[in-house]
Protein backbone atom coordinates (compact mmCIF):
# COMPACT_ATOMS: atom_id res chain seq x y z
CA UNK A 1 0.00 0.00 0.00
CA UNK A 2 1.41 3.46 -0.75
CA UNK A 3 2.72 5.40 2.29
CA UNK A 4 0.16 8.37 1.39
CA UNK A 5 -3.41 7.50 -0.21
CA UNK A 6 -3.84 7.56 -3.78
CA UNK A 7 -3.91 11.46 -5.47
CA UNK A 8 -6.69 11.57 -8.41
CA UNK A 9 -6.57 13.57 -11.01
CA UNK A 10 -10.39 15.13 -12.24
CA UNK A 11 -10.42 16.79 -15.49
CA UNK A 12 -14.14 17.92 -15.65
CA UNK A 13 -15.35 20.40 -17.43
CA UNK A 14 -18.23 21.10 -15.46
CA UNK A 15 -17.99 22.17 -12.06
CA UNK A 16 -20.82 21.00 -10.38
CA UNK A 17 -19.64 17.22 -11.90
CA UNK A 18 -16.46 18.24 -10.88
CA UNK A 19 -17.50 18.60 -7.28
CA UNK A 20 -19.40 15.77 -6.73
CA UNK A 21 -16.87 13.44 -8.51
CA UNK A 22 -14.04 15.32 -5.53
CA UNK A 23 -16.48 14.95 -2.78
CA UNK A 24 -17.32 10.96 -3.69
CA UNK A 25 -13.66 9.97 -4.01
CA UNK A 26 -12.85 11.92 -1.02
CA UNK A 27 -15.55 9.80 1.04
CA UNK A 28 -13.47 6.39 -0.72
CA UNK A 29 -10.39 8.10 1.35
CA UNK A 30 -8.39 9.36 -1.98
CA UNK A 31 -7.20 12.80 -2.71
CA UNK A 32 -8.04 14.76 -5.50
CA UNK A 33 -6.81 17.10 -7.65
CA UNK A 34 -9.61 18.83 -9.37
CA UNK A 35 -7.31 21.81 -11.13
CA UNK A 36 -9.99 22.90 -13.62
CA UNK A 37 -9.55 23.27 -17.27
CA UNK A 38 -6.36 26.18 -17.41
CA UNK A 39 -4.41 23.75 -15.74
CA UNK A 40 -4.54 20.35 -17.39
CA UNK A 41 -0.65 20.30 -17.24
CA UNK A 42 -0.41 20.14 -13.54
CA UNK A 43 -2.87 17.71 -12.72
CA UNK A 44 -1.29 15.50 -15.25
CA UNK A 45 2.30 16.28 -14.14
CA UNK A 46 1.29 16.80 -10.56
CA UNK A 47 2.07 13.33 -9.27
CA UNK A 48 -1.55 11.67 -9.93
CA UNK A 49 -2.32 7.77 -10.02
CA UNK A 50 -4.65 7.57 -12.06
CA UNK A 51 -6.80 10.37 -13.92
CA UNK A 52 -10.48 10.94 -14.86
CA UNK A 53 -11.27 13.32 -18.02
CA UNK A 54 -14.74 14.36 -19.32
CA UNK A 55 -14.68 13.45 -23.07
CA UNK A 56 -13.85 17.38 -23.67
CA UNK A 57 -10.63 16.83 -21.78
CA UNK A 58 -10.01 13.40 -23.35
CA UNK A 59 -10.16 14.94 -26.86
CA UNK A 60 -6.99 17.52 -25.63
CA UNK A 61 -5.40 14.75 -24.03
CA UNK A 62 -5.44 12.31 -27.03
CA UNK A 63 -2.33 13.40 -28.32
CA UNK A 64 -0.36 13.38 -25.26
CA UNK A 65 -1.29 10.16 -24.22
CA UNK A 66 1.88 8.43 -25.24
CA UNK A 67 3.94 11.22 -23.88
CA UNK A 68 2.02 10.71 -20.62
CA UNK A 69 2.64 7.27 -20.86
CA UNK A 70 5.95 6.88 -21.28
CA UNK A 71 6.55 9.57 -18.51
CA UNK A 72 4.84 7.20 -16.28
CA UNK A 73 6.64 4.18 -17.96
CA UNK A 74 7.16 1.20 -16.15
CA UNK A 75 4.67 2.30 -13.92
CA UNK A 76 0.85 2.09 -14.65
CA UNK A 77 -0.70 5.65 -14.76
CA UNK A 78 -4.39 4.62 -15.41
CA UNK A 79 -6.16 6.82 -17.75
CA UNK A 80 -9.85 6.80 -17.77
CA UNK A 81 -12.50 8.74 -20.45
CA UNK A 82 -15.99 9.45 -18.66
CA UNK A 83 -18.66 9.40 -21.61
CA UNK A 84 -21.77 10.68 -22.62
CA UNK A 85 -24.48 7.40 -22.96
CA UNK A 86 -24.32 5.76 -26.70
CA UNK A 87 -21.29 7.42 -27.59
CA UNK A 88 -19.10 4.40 -29.26
CA UNK A 89 -16.23 3.53 -26.57
CA UNK A 90 -13.69 1.75 -29.32
CA UNK A 91 -11.99 4.96 -30.70
CA UNK A 92 -11.08 6.20 -27.22
CA UNK A 93 -10.02 2.74 -26.07
CA UNK A 94 -7.83 2.56 -29.46
CA UNK A 95 -6.54 6.09 -28.62
CA UNK A 96 -4.65 4.50 -25.11
CA UNK A 97 -7.39 5.01 -22.58
CA UNK A 98 -7.50 2.27 -20.33
CA UNK A 99 -11.01 2.41 -19.73
CA UNK A 100 -14.67 4.28 -20.21
CA UNK A 101 -16.96 5.51 -17.65
CA UNK A 102 -20.75 5.67 -18.31
CA UNK A 103 -23.06 8.58 -17.71
CA UNK A 104 -24.61 8.33 -15.44
CA UNK A 105 -21.90 6.56 -13.24
CA UNK A 106 -23.35 4.77 -10.29
CA UNK A 107 -20.74 4.91 -7.09
CA UNK A 108 -20.85 0.89 -6.87
CA UNK A 109 -19.50 0.51 -10.31
CA UNK A 110 -17.14 3.74 -10.32
CA UNK A 111 -15.36 2.77 -6.97
CA UNK A 112 -14.99 -1.05 -7.59
CA UNK A 113 -13.53 0.24 -11.24
CA UNK A 114 -10.75 2.76 -9.22
CA UNK A 115 -9.92 0.13 -7.13
CA UNK A 116 -9.13 -2.58 -9.57
CA UNK A 117 -7.16 -0.15 -11.90
CA UNK A 118 -4.95 1.07 -8.50
CA UNK A 119 -4.32 -2.07 -8.07
CA UNK A 120 -2.39 -2.97 -11.08
CA UNK A 121 -0.94 0.60 -10.38
CA UNK A 122 0.23 -0.70 -7.23
CA UNK A 123 1.59 -4.15 -8.48
CA UNK A 124 3.33 -2.34 -11.38
CA UNK A 125 5.23 -0.28 -8.55
CA UNK A 126 6.14 -2.74 -6.88
CA UNK A 127 7.73 -4.34 -9.78
CA UNK A 128 9.15 -1.21 -10.71
CA UNK A 129 10.43 -0.39 -7.45
CA UNK A 130 12.16 -4.63 -6.94
CA UNK A 131 13.82 -4.03 -10.39
CA UNK A 132 14.99 -0.74 -9.52
CA UNK A 133 16.68 -2.06 -6.50
CA UNK A 134 18.39 -5.03 -8.25
CA UNK A 135 19.42 -3.64 -10.64
CA UNK A 136 20.92 -0.38 -8.32
CA UNK A 137 22.76 -3.31 -6.18
CA UNK A 138 24.17 -4.76 -9.24
CA UNK A 139 25.75 -1.97 -10.35
CA UNK A 140 26.61 -0.79 -7.19
CA UNK A 141 28.14 -3.87 -6.49
CA UNK A 142 29.75 -4.26 -9.77
CA UNK A 143 33.58 -5.11 -9.94
CA UNK A 144 32.96 -3.42 -13.74
CA UNK A 145 33.05 0.30 -13.52
CA UNK A 146 29.95 2.39 -14.62
CA UNK A 147 29.21 5.28 -15.72
CA UNK A 148 26.65 7.95 -17.21
CA UNK A 149 28.08 11.31 -18.32
CA UNK A 150 26.83 13.99 -20.37
CA UNK A 151 29.09 16.19 -22.28
CA UNK A 152 29.62 18.54 -19.27
CA UNK A 153 30.40 15.72 -16.06
CA UNK A 154 29.51 12.63 -14.71
CA UNK A 155 25.87 11.84 -13.75
CA UNK A 156 26.62 9.20 -12.00
CA UNK A 157 29.62 6.51 -11.39
CA UNK A 158 29.57 3.55 -8.92
CA UNK A 159 32.30 2.49 -6.36
CA UNK A 160 34.14 0.08 -8.98
CA UNK A 161 35.22 3.14 -11.30
CA UNK A 162 35.57 5.78 -8.81
CA UNK A 163 37.88 3.26 -7.13
CA UNK A 164 40.20 2.40 -10.03
CA UNK A 165 40.22 6.06 -10.62
CA UNK A 166 41.40 7.08 -7.28
CA UNK A 167 38.68 9.03 -5.62
CA UNK A 168 34.98 8.68 -4.04
CA UNK A 169 32.30 8.68 -6.17
CA UNK A 170 31.06 12.36 -4.81
CA UNK A 171 34.00 13.91 -5.90
CA UNK A 172 33.43 12.74 -10.08
CA UNK A 173 29.76 13.25 -9.74
CA UNK A 174 28.83 16.80 -11.00
CA UNK A 175 32.50 17.76 -10.31
CA UNK A 176 34.88 16.36 -13.04
CA UNK A 177 34.13 16.62 -16.84
CA UNK A 178 34.46 13.21 -19.13
CA UNK A 179 38.02 14.11 -20.12
CA UNK A 180 39.57 14.52 -16.49
CA UNK A 181 39.65 10.94 -16.12
CA UNK A 182 41.92 10.76 -19.24
CA UNK A 183 45.18 10.61 -20.07
CA UNK A 184 46.43 13.94 -21.99
CA UNK A 185 47.81 12.62 -25.28
CA UNK A 186 44.72 10.34 -25.59
CA UNK A 187 42.26 12.79 -24.50
CA UNK A 188 42.03 13.80 -29.03
CA UNK A 189 41.03 10.00 -29.85
CA UNK A 190 38.36 10.01 -26.47
CA UNK A 191 37.10 13.41 -27.40
CA UNK A 192 36.24 12.20 -30.94
CA UNK A 193 34.54 8.97 -30.34
CA UNK A 194 32.11 11.00 -27.10
CA UNK A 195 31.62 13.71 -30.36
CA UNK A 196 30.47 10.58 -32.56
CA UNK A 197 28.04 8.98 -30.04
CA UNK A 198 26.75 12.49 -28.89
CA UNK A 199 26.20 13.34 -32.09
CA UNK A 200 24.14 9.94 -32.72
CA UNK A 201 27.00 9.04 -35.48
CA UNK A 202 28.09 6.00 -33.80
CA UNK A 203 26.01 3.61 -31.51
CA UNK A 204 27.85 1.96 -29.41
CA UNK A 205 31.84 2.30 -28.83
CA UNK A 206 34.40 -0.43 -27.62
CA UNK A 207 38.16 1.16 -27.58
CA UNK A 208 41.25 1.38 -25.19
CA UNK A 209 43.00 3.98 -23.59
CA UNK A 210 44.89 5.28 -20.65
CA UNK A 211 42.99 6.27 -17.62
CA UNK A 212 44.68 9.60 -15.55
CA UNK A 213 44.07 8.66 -11.67
CA UNK A 214 43.46 11.02 -8.80
CA UNK A 215 47.29 10.71 -8.26
CA UNK A 216 48.41 11.02 -11.93
CA UNK A 217 48.73 7.96 -12.23
CA UNK A 218 47.90 5.99 -15.89
CA UNK A 219 45.50 3.03 -15.65
CA UNK A 220 45.13 1.07 -18.90
CA UNK A 221 41.12 0.83 -19.28
CA UNK A 222 38.63 -0.57 -21.54
CA UNK A 223 35.31 1.32 -21.86
CA UNK A 224 32.22 0.10 -23.77
CA UNK A 225 29.31 2.60 -23.72
CA UNK A 226 26.24 3.78 -25.74
CA UNK A 227 24.44 6.91 -26.17
CA UNK A 228 20.69 6.99 -24.79
CA UNK A 229 18.02 9.54 -23.04
CA UNK A 230 18.24 10.55 -19.42
CA UNK A 231 16.34 13.08 -17.86
CA UNK A 232 15.37 14.72 -21.32
CA UNK A 233 19.13 14.81 -22.37
CA UNK A 234 21.59 12.59 -24.16
CA UNK A 235 23.96 11.09 -22.36
CA UNK A 236 26.52 8.40 -22.75
CA UNK A 237 26.21 5.09 -20.28
CA UNK A 238 29.17 2.76 -20.27
CA UNK A 239 30.70 0.36 -18.51
CA UNK A 240 34.76 -0.13 -17.68
CA UNK A 241 37.49 -2.29 -17.13
CA UNK A 242 40.77 -2.34 -15.89
CA UNK A 243 42.94 -3.95 -18.16
CA UNK A 244 46.25 -2.87 -16.97
CA UNK A 245 47.61 -5.90 -16.52
CA UNK A 246 46.17 -7.46 -19.74
CA UNK A 247 48.40 -4.94 -21.18
CA UNK A 248 51.40 -5.34 -19.31
CA UNK A 249 50.99 -9.22 -19.91
CA UNK A 250 50.88 -8.11 -23.57
CA UNK A 251 53.94 -5.68 -23.65
CA UNK A 252 55.87 -8.32 -22.61
CA UNK A 253 54.71 -11.04 -24.90
CA UNK A 254 55.73 -8.77 -27.63
CA UNK A 255 58.78 -8.31 -26.24
CA UNK A 256 59.25 -12.37 -26.32
CA UNK A 257 58.13 -12.26 -29.42
CA UNK A 258 60.34 -9.61 -30.78
CA UNK A 259 63.87 -11.25 -28.96
CA UNK A 260 62.59 -14.82 -29.78
CA UNK A 261 62.02 -13.39 -33.37
CA UNK A 262 65.50 -12.31 -33.05
CA UNK A 263 67.59 -15.12 -32.02
CA UNK A 264 65.56 -17.08 -34.76
CA UNK A 265 66.89 -14.71 -37.46
CA UNK A 266 70.41 -14.93 -35.82
CA UNK A 267 70.19 -18.72 -35.66
CA UNK A 268 68.89 -19.41 -39.08
CA UNK A 269 71.82 -16.73 -40.50
CA UNK A 270 74.41 -18.80 -38.90
CA UNK A 271 72.68 -22.11 -39.84
CA UNK A 272 72.73 -20.56 -43.33
CA UNK A 273 76.58 -19.99 -42.86
CA UNK A 274 77.56 -23.44 -41.93
CA UNK A 275 75.80 -24.85 -44.58
CA UNK A 276 77.11 -22.90 -47.15
CA UNK A 277 80.53 -23.32 -45.74
CA UNK A 278 79.73 -27.09 -45.96
CA UNK A 279 78.49 -26.88 -49.79
CA UNK A 280 81.39 -25.13 -50.37
CA UNK A 281 83.15 -27.81 -48.84
CA UNK A 282 81.72 -29.93 -51.03
CA UNK A 283 81.69 -28.41 -53.54
CA UNK A 284 85.43 -27.54 -53.85
CA UNK A 285 86.73 -31.16 -52.17
CA UNK A 286 84.39 -32.84 -54.90
CA UNK A 287 86.19 -30.70 -57.62
CA UNK A 288 89.48 -31.05 -56.58
CA UNK A 289 89.37 -34.89 -56.66
CA UNK A 290 88.84 -35.14 -60.47
CA UNK A 291 91.96 -34.24 -61.31
CA UNK A 292 93.59 -37.02 -59.67
CA UNK A 293 91.02 -39.31 -60.15
CA UNK A 294 91.24 -38.68 -63.78
CA UNK A 295 95.51 -39.37 -63.16
CA UNK A 296 94.37 -42.58 -61.64
CA UNK A 297 92.23 -43.72 -64.22
CA UNK A 298 94.81 -42.66 -67.11
CA UNK A 299 97.56 -44.58 -65.56
CA UNK A 300 95.21 -47.43 -65.07
CA UNK A 301 94.65 -47.01 -68.62
CA UNK A 302 98.28 -46.45 -69.59
CA UNK A 303 99.19 -49.94 -67.87
CA UNK A 304 96.53 -52.07 -69.47
CA UNK A 305 97.63 -50.68 -72.64
CA UNK A 306 101.31 -49.78 -72.74
CA UNK A 307 102.71 -52.90 -70.33
CA UNK A 308 99.79 -55.38 -71.20
CA UNK A 309 102.65 -57.90 -71.78
CA UNK A 310 104.53 -57.42 -68.73
CA UNK A 311 101.28 -57.84 -66.44
CA UNK A 312 99.84 -61.59 -65.92
CA UNK A 313 95.81 -62.34 -65.42
CA UNK A 314 96.32 -61.73 -61.34
CA UNK A 315 97.51 -57.99 -62.39
CA UNK A 316 95.05 -57.03 -65.28
CA UNK A 317 92.38 -58.09 -62.54
CA UNK A 318 93.94 -55.57 -59.95
CA UNK A 319 93.92 -53.02 -62.77
CA UNK A 320 90.13 -53.77 -63.60
CA UNK A 321 89.36 -53.29 -59.81
CA UNK A 322 91.03 -49.94 -59.99
CA UNK A 323 89.38 -48.42 -62.91
CA UNK A 324 85.89 -49.76 -61.39
CA UNK A 325 86.84 -48.45 -58.29
CA UNK A 326 87.77 -45.18 -60.10
CA UNK A 327 84.58 -44.89 -62.38
CA UNK A 328 82.57 -45.07 -58.76
CA UNK A 329 84.34 -42.57 -57.33
CA UNK A 330 83.84 -40.44 -60.34
CA UNK A 331 80.28 -41.38 -60.29
CA UNK A 332 79.95 -40.29 -56.63
CA UNK A 333 81.93 -36.93 -57.36
CA UNK A 334 79.73 -36.50 -60.29
CA UNK A 335 76.26 -36.67 -58.19
CA UNK A 336 77.77 -34.90 -55.21
CA UNK A 337 78.55 -32.23 -57.96
CA UNK A 338 75.21 -32.23 -59.16
CA UNK A 339 73.61 -32.82 -55.27
CA UNK A 340 75.84 -29.20 -54.02
CA UNK A 341 74.57 -27.39 -57.22
CA UNK A 342 70.80 -27.88 -56.30
CA UNK A 343 71.88 -27.04 -52.65
CA UNK A 344 73.76 -23.92 -53.82
CA UNK A 345 72.05 -22.36 -56.84
CA UNK A 346 69.97 -19.50 -56.16
CA UNK A 347 66.99 -20.24 -58.62
CA UNK A 348 63.92 -17.99 -60.08
CA UNK A 349 61.19 -20.11 -60.54
CA UNK A 350 59.28 -19.58 -63.63
CA UNK A 351 56.30 -21.35 -66.14
CA UNK A 352 57.77 -24.30 -67.54
CA UNK A 353 56.32 -27.01 -70.14
CA UNK A 354 56.61 -30.49 -68.26
CA UNK A 355 56.02 -32.28 -71.58
CA UNK A 356 60.02 -30.90 -72.58
CA UNK A 357 61.22 -32.10 -69.33
CA UNK A 358 59.83 -34.92 -69.16
CA UNK A 359 61.29 -35.88 -72.90
CA UNK A 360 64.89 -34.19 -71.96
CA UNK A 361 64.66 -36.65 -68.70
CA UNK A 362 63.96 -39.46 -71.03
CA UNK A 363 66.71 -38.63 -73.64
CA UNK A 364 68.99 -38.64 -70.72
CA UNK A 365 67.95 -42.42 -70.20
CA UNK A 366 67.72 -43.15 -73.35
CA UNK A 367 70.89 -45.34 -73.37
CA UNK A 368 69.27 -47.62 -70.11
CA UNK A 369 65.76 -47.41 -71.63
CA UNK A 370 67.51 -49.01 -74.99
CA UNK A 371 69.81 -51.14 -73.22
CA UNK A 372 66.62 -52.93 -70.84
CA UNK A 373 63.99 -52.53 -73.41
CA UNK A 374 62.20 -50.44 -70.86
CA UNK A 375 58.93 -49.68 -71.68
CA UNK A 376 57.79 -45.48 -70.77
CA UNK A 377 54.15 -44.60 -70.98
CA UNK A 378 53.49 -40.88 -70.21
CA UNK A 379 49.71 -40.08 -69.11
CA UNK A 380 48.00 -37.39 -68.08
CA UNK A 381 47.72 -33.99 -69.06
CA UNK A 382 52.01 -32.51 -68.99
CA UNK A 383 50.70 -28.81 -68.76
CA UNK A 384 52.90 -25.69 -67.43
CA UNK A 385 54.12 -25.56 -64.14
CA UNK A 386 56.02 -23.22 -61.65
CA UNK A 387 59.14 -24.22 -61.32
CA UNK A 388 63.18 -24.17 -62.50
CA UNK A 389 63.66 -26.07 -65.78
CA UNK A 390 66.86 -27.80 -65.13
CA UNK A 391 66.17 -28.69 -61.49
CA UNK A 392 62.64 -30.43 -63.12
CA UNK A 393 64.97 -32.22 -65.59
CA UNK A 394 67.25 -33.64 -62.87
CA UNK A 395 64.42 -34.64 -60.91
CA UNK A 396 62.25 -36.86 -63.23
CA UNK A 397 65.81 -38.10 -65.00
CA UNK A 398 66.69 -39.39 -61.54
CA UNK A 399 63.08 -41.01 -60.54
CA UNK A 400 62.97 -42.30 -64.52
CA UNK A 401 66.84 -44.07 -63.35
CA UNK A 402 65.98 -45.94 -60.54
CA UNK A 403 62.49 -46.41 -62.41
CA UNK A 404 64.43 -48.41 -64.79
CA UNK A 405 67.06 -49.92 -61.90
CA UNK A 406 65.01 -51.40 -59.47
CA UNK A 407 63.64 -54.03 -61.55
CA UNK A 408 64.48 -57.51 -61.37
CA UNK A 409 67.14 -59.00 -63.62
CA UNK A 410 64.36 -61.35 -65.66
CA UNK A 411 62.13 -58.65 -65.91
CA UNK A 412 61.21 -55.84 -68.34
CA UNK A 413 61.07 -52.69 -66.86
CA UNK A 414 57.52 -50.87 -67.24
CA UNK A 415 57.08 -47.42 -66.42
CA UNK A 416 54.45 -44.71 -66.26
CA UNK A 417 54.09 -41.11 -65.62
CA UNK A 418 51.15 -39.77 -65.07
CA UNK A 419 50.37 -36.09 -64.44
CA UNK A 420 47.19 -35.22 -62.61
CA UNK A 421 45.73 -31.79 -61.78
CA UNK A 422 44.35 -31.06 -58.53
CA UNK A 423 43.29 -27.29 -57.62
CA UNK A 424 46.24 -25.24 -58.46
CA UNK A 425 48.65 -27.95 -57.97
CA UNK A 426 49.91 -30.58 -60.41
CA UNK A 427 50.78 -34.56 -58.84
CA UNK A 428 53.18 -36.18 -61.20
CA UNK A 429 53.43 -39.77 -60.19
CA UNK A 430 56.47 -41.92 -61.48
CA UNK A 431 55.36 -45.67 -61.17
CA UNK A 432 57.91 -48.59 -62.04
CA UNK A 433 57.28 -52.68 -61.57
CA UNK A 434 60.53 -52.99 -60.15
CA UNK A 435 61.40 -54.58 -56.63
CA UNK A 436 59.43 -51.95 -54.08
CA UNK A 437 60.42 -50.60 -50.79
CA UNK A 438 59.49 -51.30 -47.41
CA UNK A 439 57.15 -48.48 -45.74
CA UNK A 440 59.76 -48.36 -43.12
CA UNK A 441 62.16 -46.79 -45.54
CA UNK A 442 60.44 -44.58 -47.14
CA UNK A 443 61.96 -41.15 -45.30
CA UNK A 444 65.29 -42.95 -45.37
CA UNK A 445 65.86 -43.37 -48.95
CA UNK A 446 65.41 -39.59 -49.53
CA UNK A 447 68.56 -38.72 -47.19
CA UNK A 448 71.93 -37.91 -48.67
CA UNK A 449 74.11 -41.78 -49.01
CA UNK A 450 71.23 -43.59 -47.72
CA UNK A 451 70.84 -47.04 -50.29
CA UNK A 452 68.60 -50.20 -49.16
CA UNK A 453 71.21 -52.72 -51.41
CA UNK A 454 74.99 -53.28 -52.31
CA UNK A 455 76.47 -51.76 -55.29
CA UNK A 456 77.11 -55.34 -56.99
CA UNK A 457 73.07 -55.88 -56.98
CA UNK A 458 72.07 -52.51 -57.59
CA UNK A 459 74.53 -49.64 -59.34
CA UNK A 460 74.43 -46.73 -57.48
CA UNK A 461 75.73 -43.85 -54.72
CA UNK A 462 72.72 -43.07 -52.82
CA UNK A 463 72.50 -38.93 -53.94
CA UNK A 464 69.81 -39.21 -56.45
CA UNK A 465 66.53 -38.98 -54.42
CA UNK A 466 68.65 -36.51 -52.09
CA UNK A 467 68.73 -33.83 -55.02
CA UNK A 468 65.30 -34.52 -55.88
CA UNK A 469 64.19 -33.70 -52.25
CA UNK A 470 66.37 -30.94 -52.50
CA UNK A 471 65.39 -29.57 -55.55
CA UNK A 472 61.82 -29.69 -54.92
CA UNK A 473 61.87 -27.94 -51.88
CA UNK A 474 63.95 -25.29 -53.81
CA UNK A 475 61.00 -25.10 -55.85
CA UNK A 476 58.29 -25.12 -53.27
CA UNK A 477 56.72 -28.22 -54.24
CA UNK A 478 56.92 -31.65 -52.50
CA UNK A 479 58.09 -34.81 -52.92
CA UNK A 480 57.45 -38.27 -51.69
CA UNK A 481 57.19 -42.41 -51.85
CA UNK A 482 54.27 -44.93 -52.13
CA UNK A 483 55.05 -48.65 -52.38
CA UNK A 484 54.96 -52.34 -51.10
CA UNK A 485 58.11 -54.55 -51.15
CA UNK A 486 57.88 -56.88 -54.34
CA UNK A 487 54.87 -54.31 -55.63
CA UNK A 488 56.57 -51.87 -57.36
CA UNK A 489 56.95 -48.42 -56.45
CA UNK A 490 54.99 -44.89 -57.08
CA UNK A 491 56.97 -41.64 -56.35
CA UNK A 492 55.86 -38.76 -56.59
CA UNK A 493 55.63 -34.90 -57.06
CA UNK A 494 54.14 -32.49 -56.47
CA UNK A 495 54.28 -28.33 -57.50
CA UNK A 496 51.94 -25.56 -58.24
CA UNK A 497 50.53 -25.06 -61.86
CA UNK A 498 51.99 -21.96 -63.83
CA UNK A 499 49.00 -20.18 -64.25
CA UNK A 500 49.01 -18.71 -60.37
CA UNK A 501 52.01 -16.53 -61.27
P1 LIG B 1 70.82 -44.61 -55.95
O1 LIG B 1 69.76 -44.85 -56.94
O2 LIG B 1 72.03 -43.99 -56.52
O3 LIG B 1 71.08 -45.78 -55.08
P2 LIG B 1 68.91 -42.84 -54.76
O4 LIG B 1 69.09 -41.75 -53.77
O5 LIG B 1 68.34 -42.49 -56.07
O6 LIG B 1 70.29 -43.51 -54.91
O7 LIG B 1 68.03 -43.93 -54.08
C1 LIG B 1 68.27 -44.35 -52.77
C2 LIG B 1 67.80 -45.75 -52.54
O8 LIG B 1 66.37 -45.82 -52.60
C3 LIG B 1 68.21 -46.72 -53.58
O9 LIG B 1 69.52 -47.20 -53.32
C4 LIG B 1 67.18 -47.81 -53.47
O10 LIG B 1 67.49 -48.65 -52.38
C5 LIG B 1 65.93 -47.04 -53.12
N1 LIG B 1 65.13 -46.76 -54.34
C6 LIG B 1 65.13 -45.63 -55.05
N2 LIG B 1 64.25 -45.72 -56.09
C7 LIG B 1 63.72 -46.94 -56.03
C8 LIG B 1 62.76 -47.66 -56.82
N3 LIG B 1 62.15 -47.09 -57.88
N4 LIG B 1 62.42 -48.93 -56.46
C9 LIG B 1 63.01 -49.49 -55.38
N5 LIG B 1 63.92 -48.89 -54.59
C10 LIG B 1 64.28 -47.62 -54.91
Amino acid sequence: MPDQPHLVGILLANPVDRRLMADFLKSEGYRVAAPGQDHLDSALRGGASLIIADILFAHKLRDQIHVLKREASPVFLPLLVLLPPKVDSTPWLNAGFDDVLREPLTKVDLGARLRVLLRLREQSLELARQSQAMFQTLVEQSMVGVYIFNRDTYLYVNDALAQMAGYRPQEIINKLKPLDLVYPEDRPLVQNLLEKRFLGELQTARYRFRGLRKDGSVKHVEVFGRPMEFRGEVVILGTVIDITEQVAAEEKLKLYQKELEKLVEQRTVELKETNEDLEAFVYSVSHDMRAPLRGIRGLAEALQQDCASNIDQTGRRYLEGITASANYMDMLIEDLLAYSKVCRSEIQLAPVSLERVISDAIALNGHDIRSKDAEVTIRGDLVEVKGHYSHLVQVFANLLSNAIKFVPANQRPTVTIDAKKQDEKILITVSDNGIGIEPQNFDRIFKLFERLHGIEEYPGTGIGLAIVKRAMEKMGGRCGVRSQLGKGSQFWVELPTSPEY
